[in-house]
């Protein structure tokens, strides 16, 4: 919708229902300004909020946030190899204020969908048409013996939300001596960004390698038996660092003990079901869950943990006039493996397609048909990266992978029986790509 302005779609709205944008009764905005509260400023709800108001600058738009300066977890693992500076990941949000947004920075402490309003730690409350609830996800601490919030922020940093935690970690890693071992545990999927704990291997062994420890391990400690991209993982970490026993980079898998359910920080160990692991940097990934907020007004339905939401329009199944995007939400072809990943650009695409619904909603228009988008880079040397589409439509009320537009960098080019390598041009344009990707998204949910 980079394009499309306020006009354009509610043309395109009004042609497809086959009427004149002038003759369809404005019906809700006829009588009152609507008022749609977003909950979360990251990639979700500041896309939700700027897409609203560029599509209809009559909405009444509050966002809630709790920071004043966000920090983008996409290309935060380039941070800890120093090859990017924490502040190429940050914005304000003085962008979507400009926009007309109302930026509110507060906790929201309580949603009554009864009284359709939110409330926040500070004592404001504020009333609803449309609420958007976007938190991200919140790490469940409990779930490892030995983790707290106080030994993620002093020693054991899971780094998943970019900001403080990635510099101590990327200060571990400097410190690290050279022979020295860094530990990197994976939860159970789902998880935010699938392939982001691979990418890390390879950010931190880049770092190793060019800074006098090349004899520095990696060992990754995975509760699943296999992950994303991971062909073109291990052609790469082969290829520039070596993996395997003998490699900087060593992967366990959960069937073979990789699990990590304890860790003592004093002795910078992690217990698993088959063996401890000792490190000299433990960067535990703890379990994830939808942010509090959402578990809290029960919209997290699907086993307490994440929420469940209608394809047409990202609503929740279990409260009307809410709907919930992002990290907090499932969705996507499901049973066939193909569920949408916990990714900034599906939070994006998510945001969008609430935002055009409720447009049509308030000006009495005819529900917009959603197609759901995701684009992840993976960049595992400054001149190396590769990237997963994923498309998902919406027909008969369900969510249908699209195969033929999804898609993977290749491992290889020319024929089945006659392979070639891809050429390093073609890892280099991606990774380079990764970078414009960034700040398109960067701009498109913040500007
Ligand atoms: C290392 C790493 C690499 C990644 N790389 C990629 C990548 O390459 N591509 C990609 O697409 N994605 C990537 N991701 C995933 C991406 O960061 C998330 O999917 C994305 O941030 C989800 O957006 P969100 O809006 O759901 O949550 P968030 O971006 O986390 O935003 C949620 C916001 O809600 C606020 N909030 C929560 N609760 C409250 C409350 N009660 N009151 C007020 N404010 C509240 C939080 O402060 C936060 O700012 C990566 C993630 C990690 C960790």
């Amino acid at each position: 919708m980079h394009m499309l302005d306020r006009r354009n779609f509610l043309k395109a709205l009004g042609a497809a229902a086959g009427a004149s944008i002038l003759s369809i009764p404005r019906g809700f905005a006829a009588t009152a300004k609507a008022r749609v509260v977003v909950i979360g400023g990251g990639f979700g709800g500041g896309s939700a909020a700027r897409y609203l108001r560029l599509l209809d600058p009559g909405i009444d738009v509050t966002l809630i946030e709790r920071g004043t300066l966000y920090t983008s977890c996409p290309l935060s693992n380039e941070v800890l190899s120093g090859s990017r500076a924490i502040e190429s990941l940050q914005a304000g949000y003085g962008g979507l204020a400009r926009r007309g947004v109302k930026v509110v920075h507060d906790e929201v402490a309580a949603i009554d969908p009864v009284k359709k309003s939110v409330s926040t730690a500070g004592g404001g409350e504020f009333g609803y048409d449309a609420l958007i609830v976007s938190p991200g996800v919140d790490l469940n601490f409990a779930a490892i013996e030995g983790l707290s919030q106080e030994v993620a922020e002093t020693r054991i940093p899971h780094a998943w939300k970019a900001g403080p935690q990635t510099l101590l970690l990327k200060k571990q890693i400097e410190a690290l001596p050279d022979g020295g071992r860094v530990l990197i545990s994976v939860p159970k999927a789902p998880f935010r960004c699938p392939p982001g704990p691979y990418e890390r291997a390879a950010q931190i062994a880049m770092y190793c390698q060019q800074h006098g420890k090349k004899k520095a391990k990696i060992l990754i400690l995975d509760a699943n038996d296999s992950f994303s991209k991971r062909p073109l993982f291990e052609e790469a970490w082969k290829a520039l660092y070596g993996y395997g026993p003998n490699g900087m980079i060593e992967w366990v898998a959960g069937a073979s003990g990789g699990g990590v359910e304890r860790v003592d920080a004093g002795a910078m160990t992690c217990f698993g079901m088959l063996d401890d692991f000792r490190g000299d940097v433990i960067n535990i990934i703890p379990p994830h869950r939808a942010g509090k907020i959402a578990r809290d007004a029960g919209l997290a339905t699907l086993k307490g943990n994440w929420c469940e939401v209608k394809p047409e329009n990202m609503e929740s199944k279990a409260q009307k006039d809410i709907y919930v995007i992002g990290d907090a939400c499932v969705g996507g072809e499901t049973a066939t493996g193909n569920g949408f990943p916990k990714s900034a650009h599906m939070a994006n695409s998510q945001a969008k397609a609430v935002a055009a619904s409720l447009v049509a909603k308030f000006n009495g228009l005819p529900p917009p048909v959603p197609v759901y988008t995701n684009t992840c880079y993976s960049v595992v040397a400054h001149d190396w990266g590769f990237s997963v589409v994923h498309l998902f439509r919406v027909a008969d009320g369900q969510w249908v992978y699209i195969k033929n537009g999804s898609g993977i960098s290749p491992t290889s080019f020319g024929t089945k029986e006659k392979p070639q390598p891809v050429p390093r041009s073609y890892r280099k344009m991606e990774a380079e790509y990764a970078d414009g990707w960034l700040r398109n998204l960067m701009a498109d949910a913040f500007s």
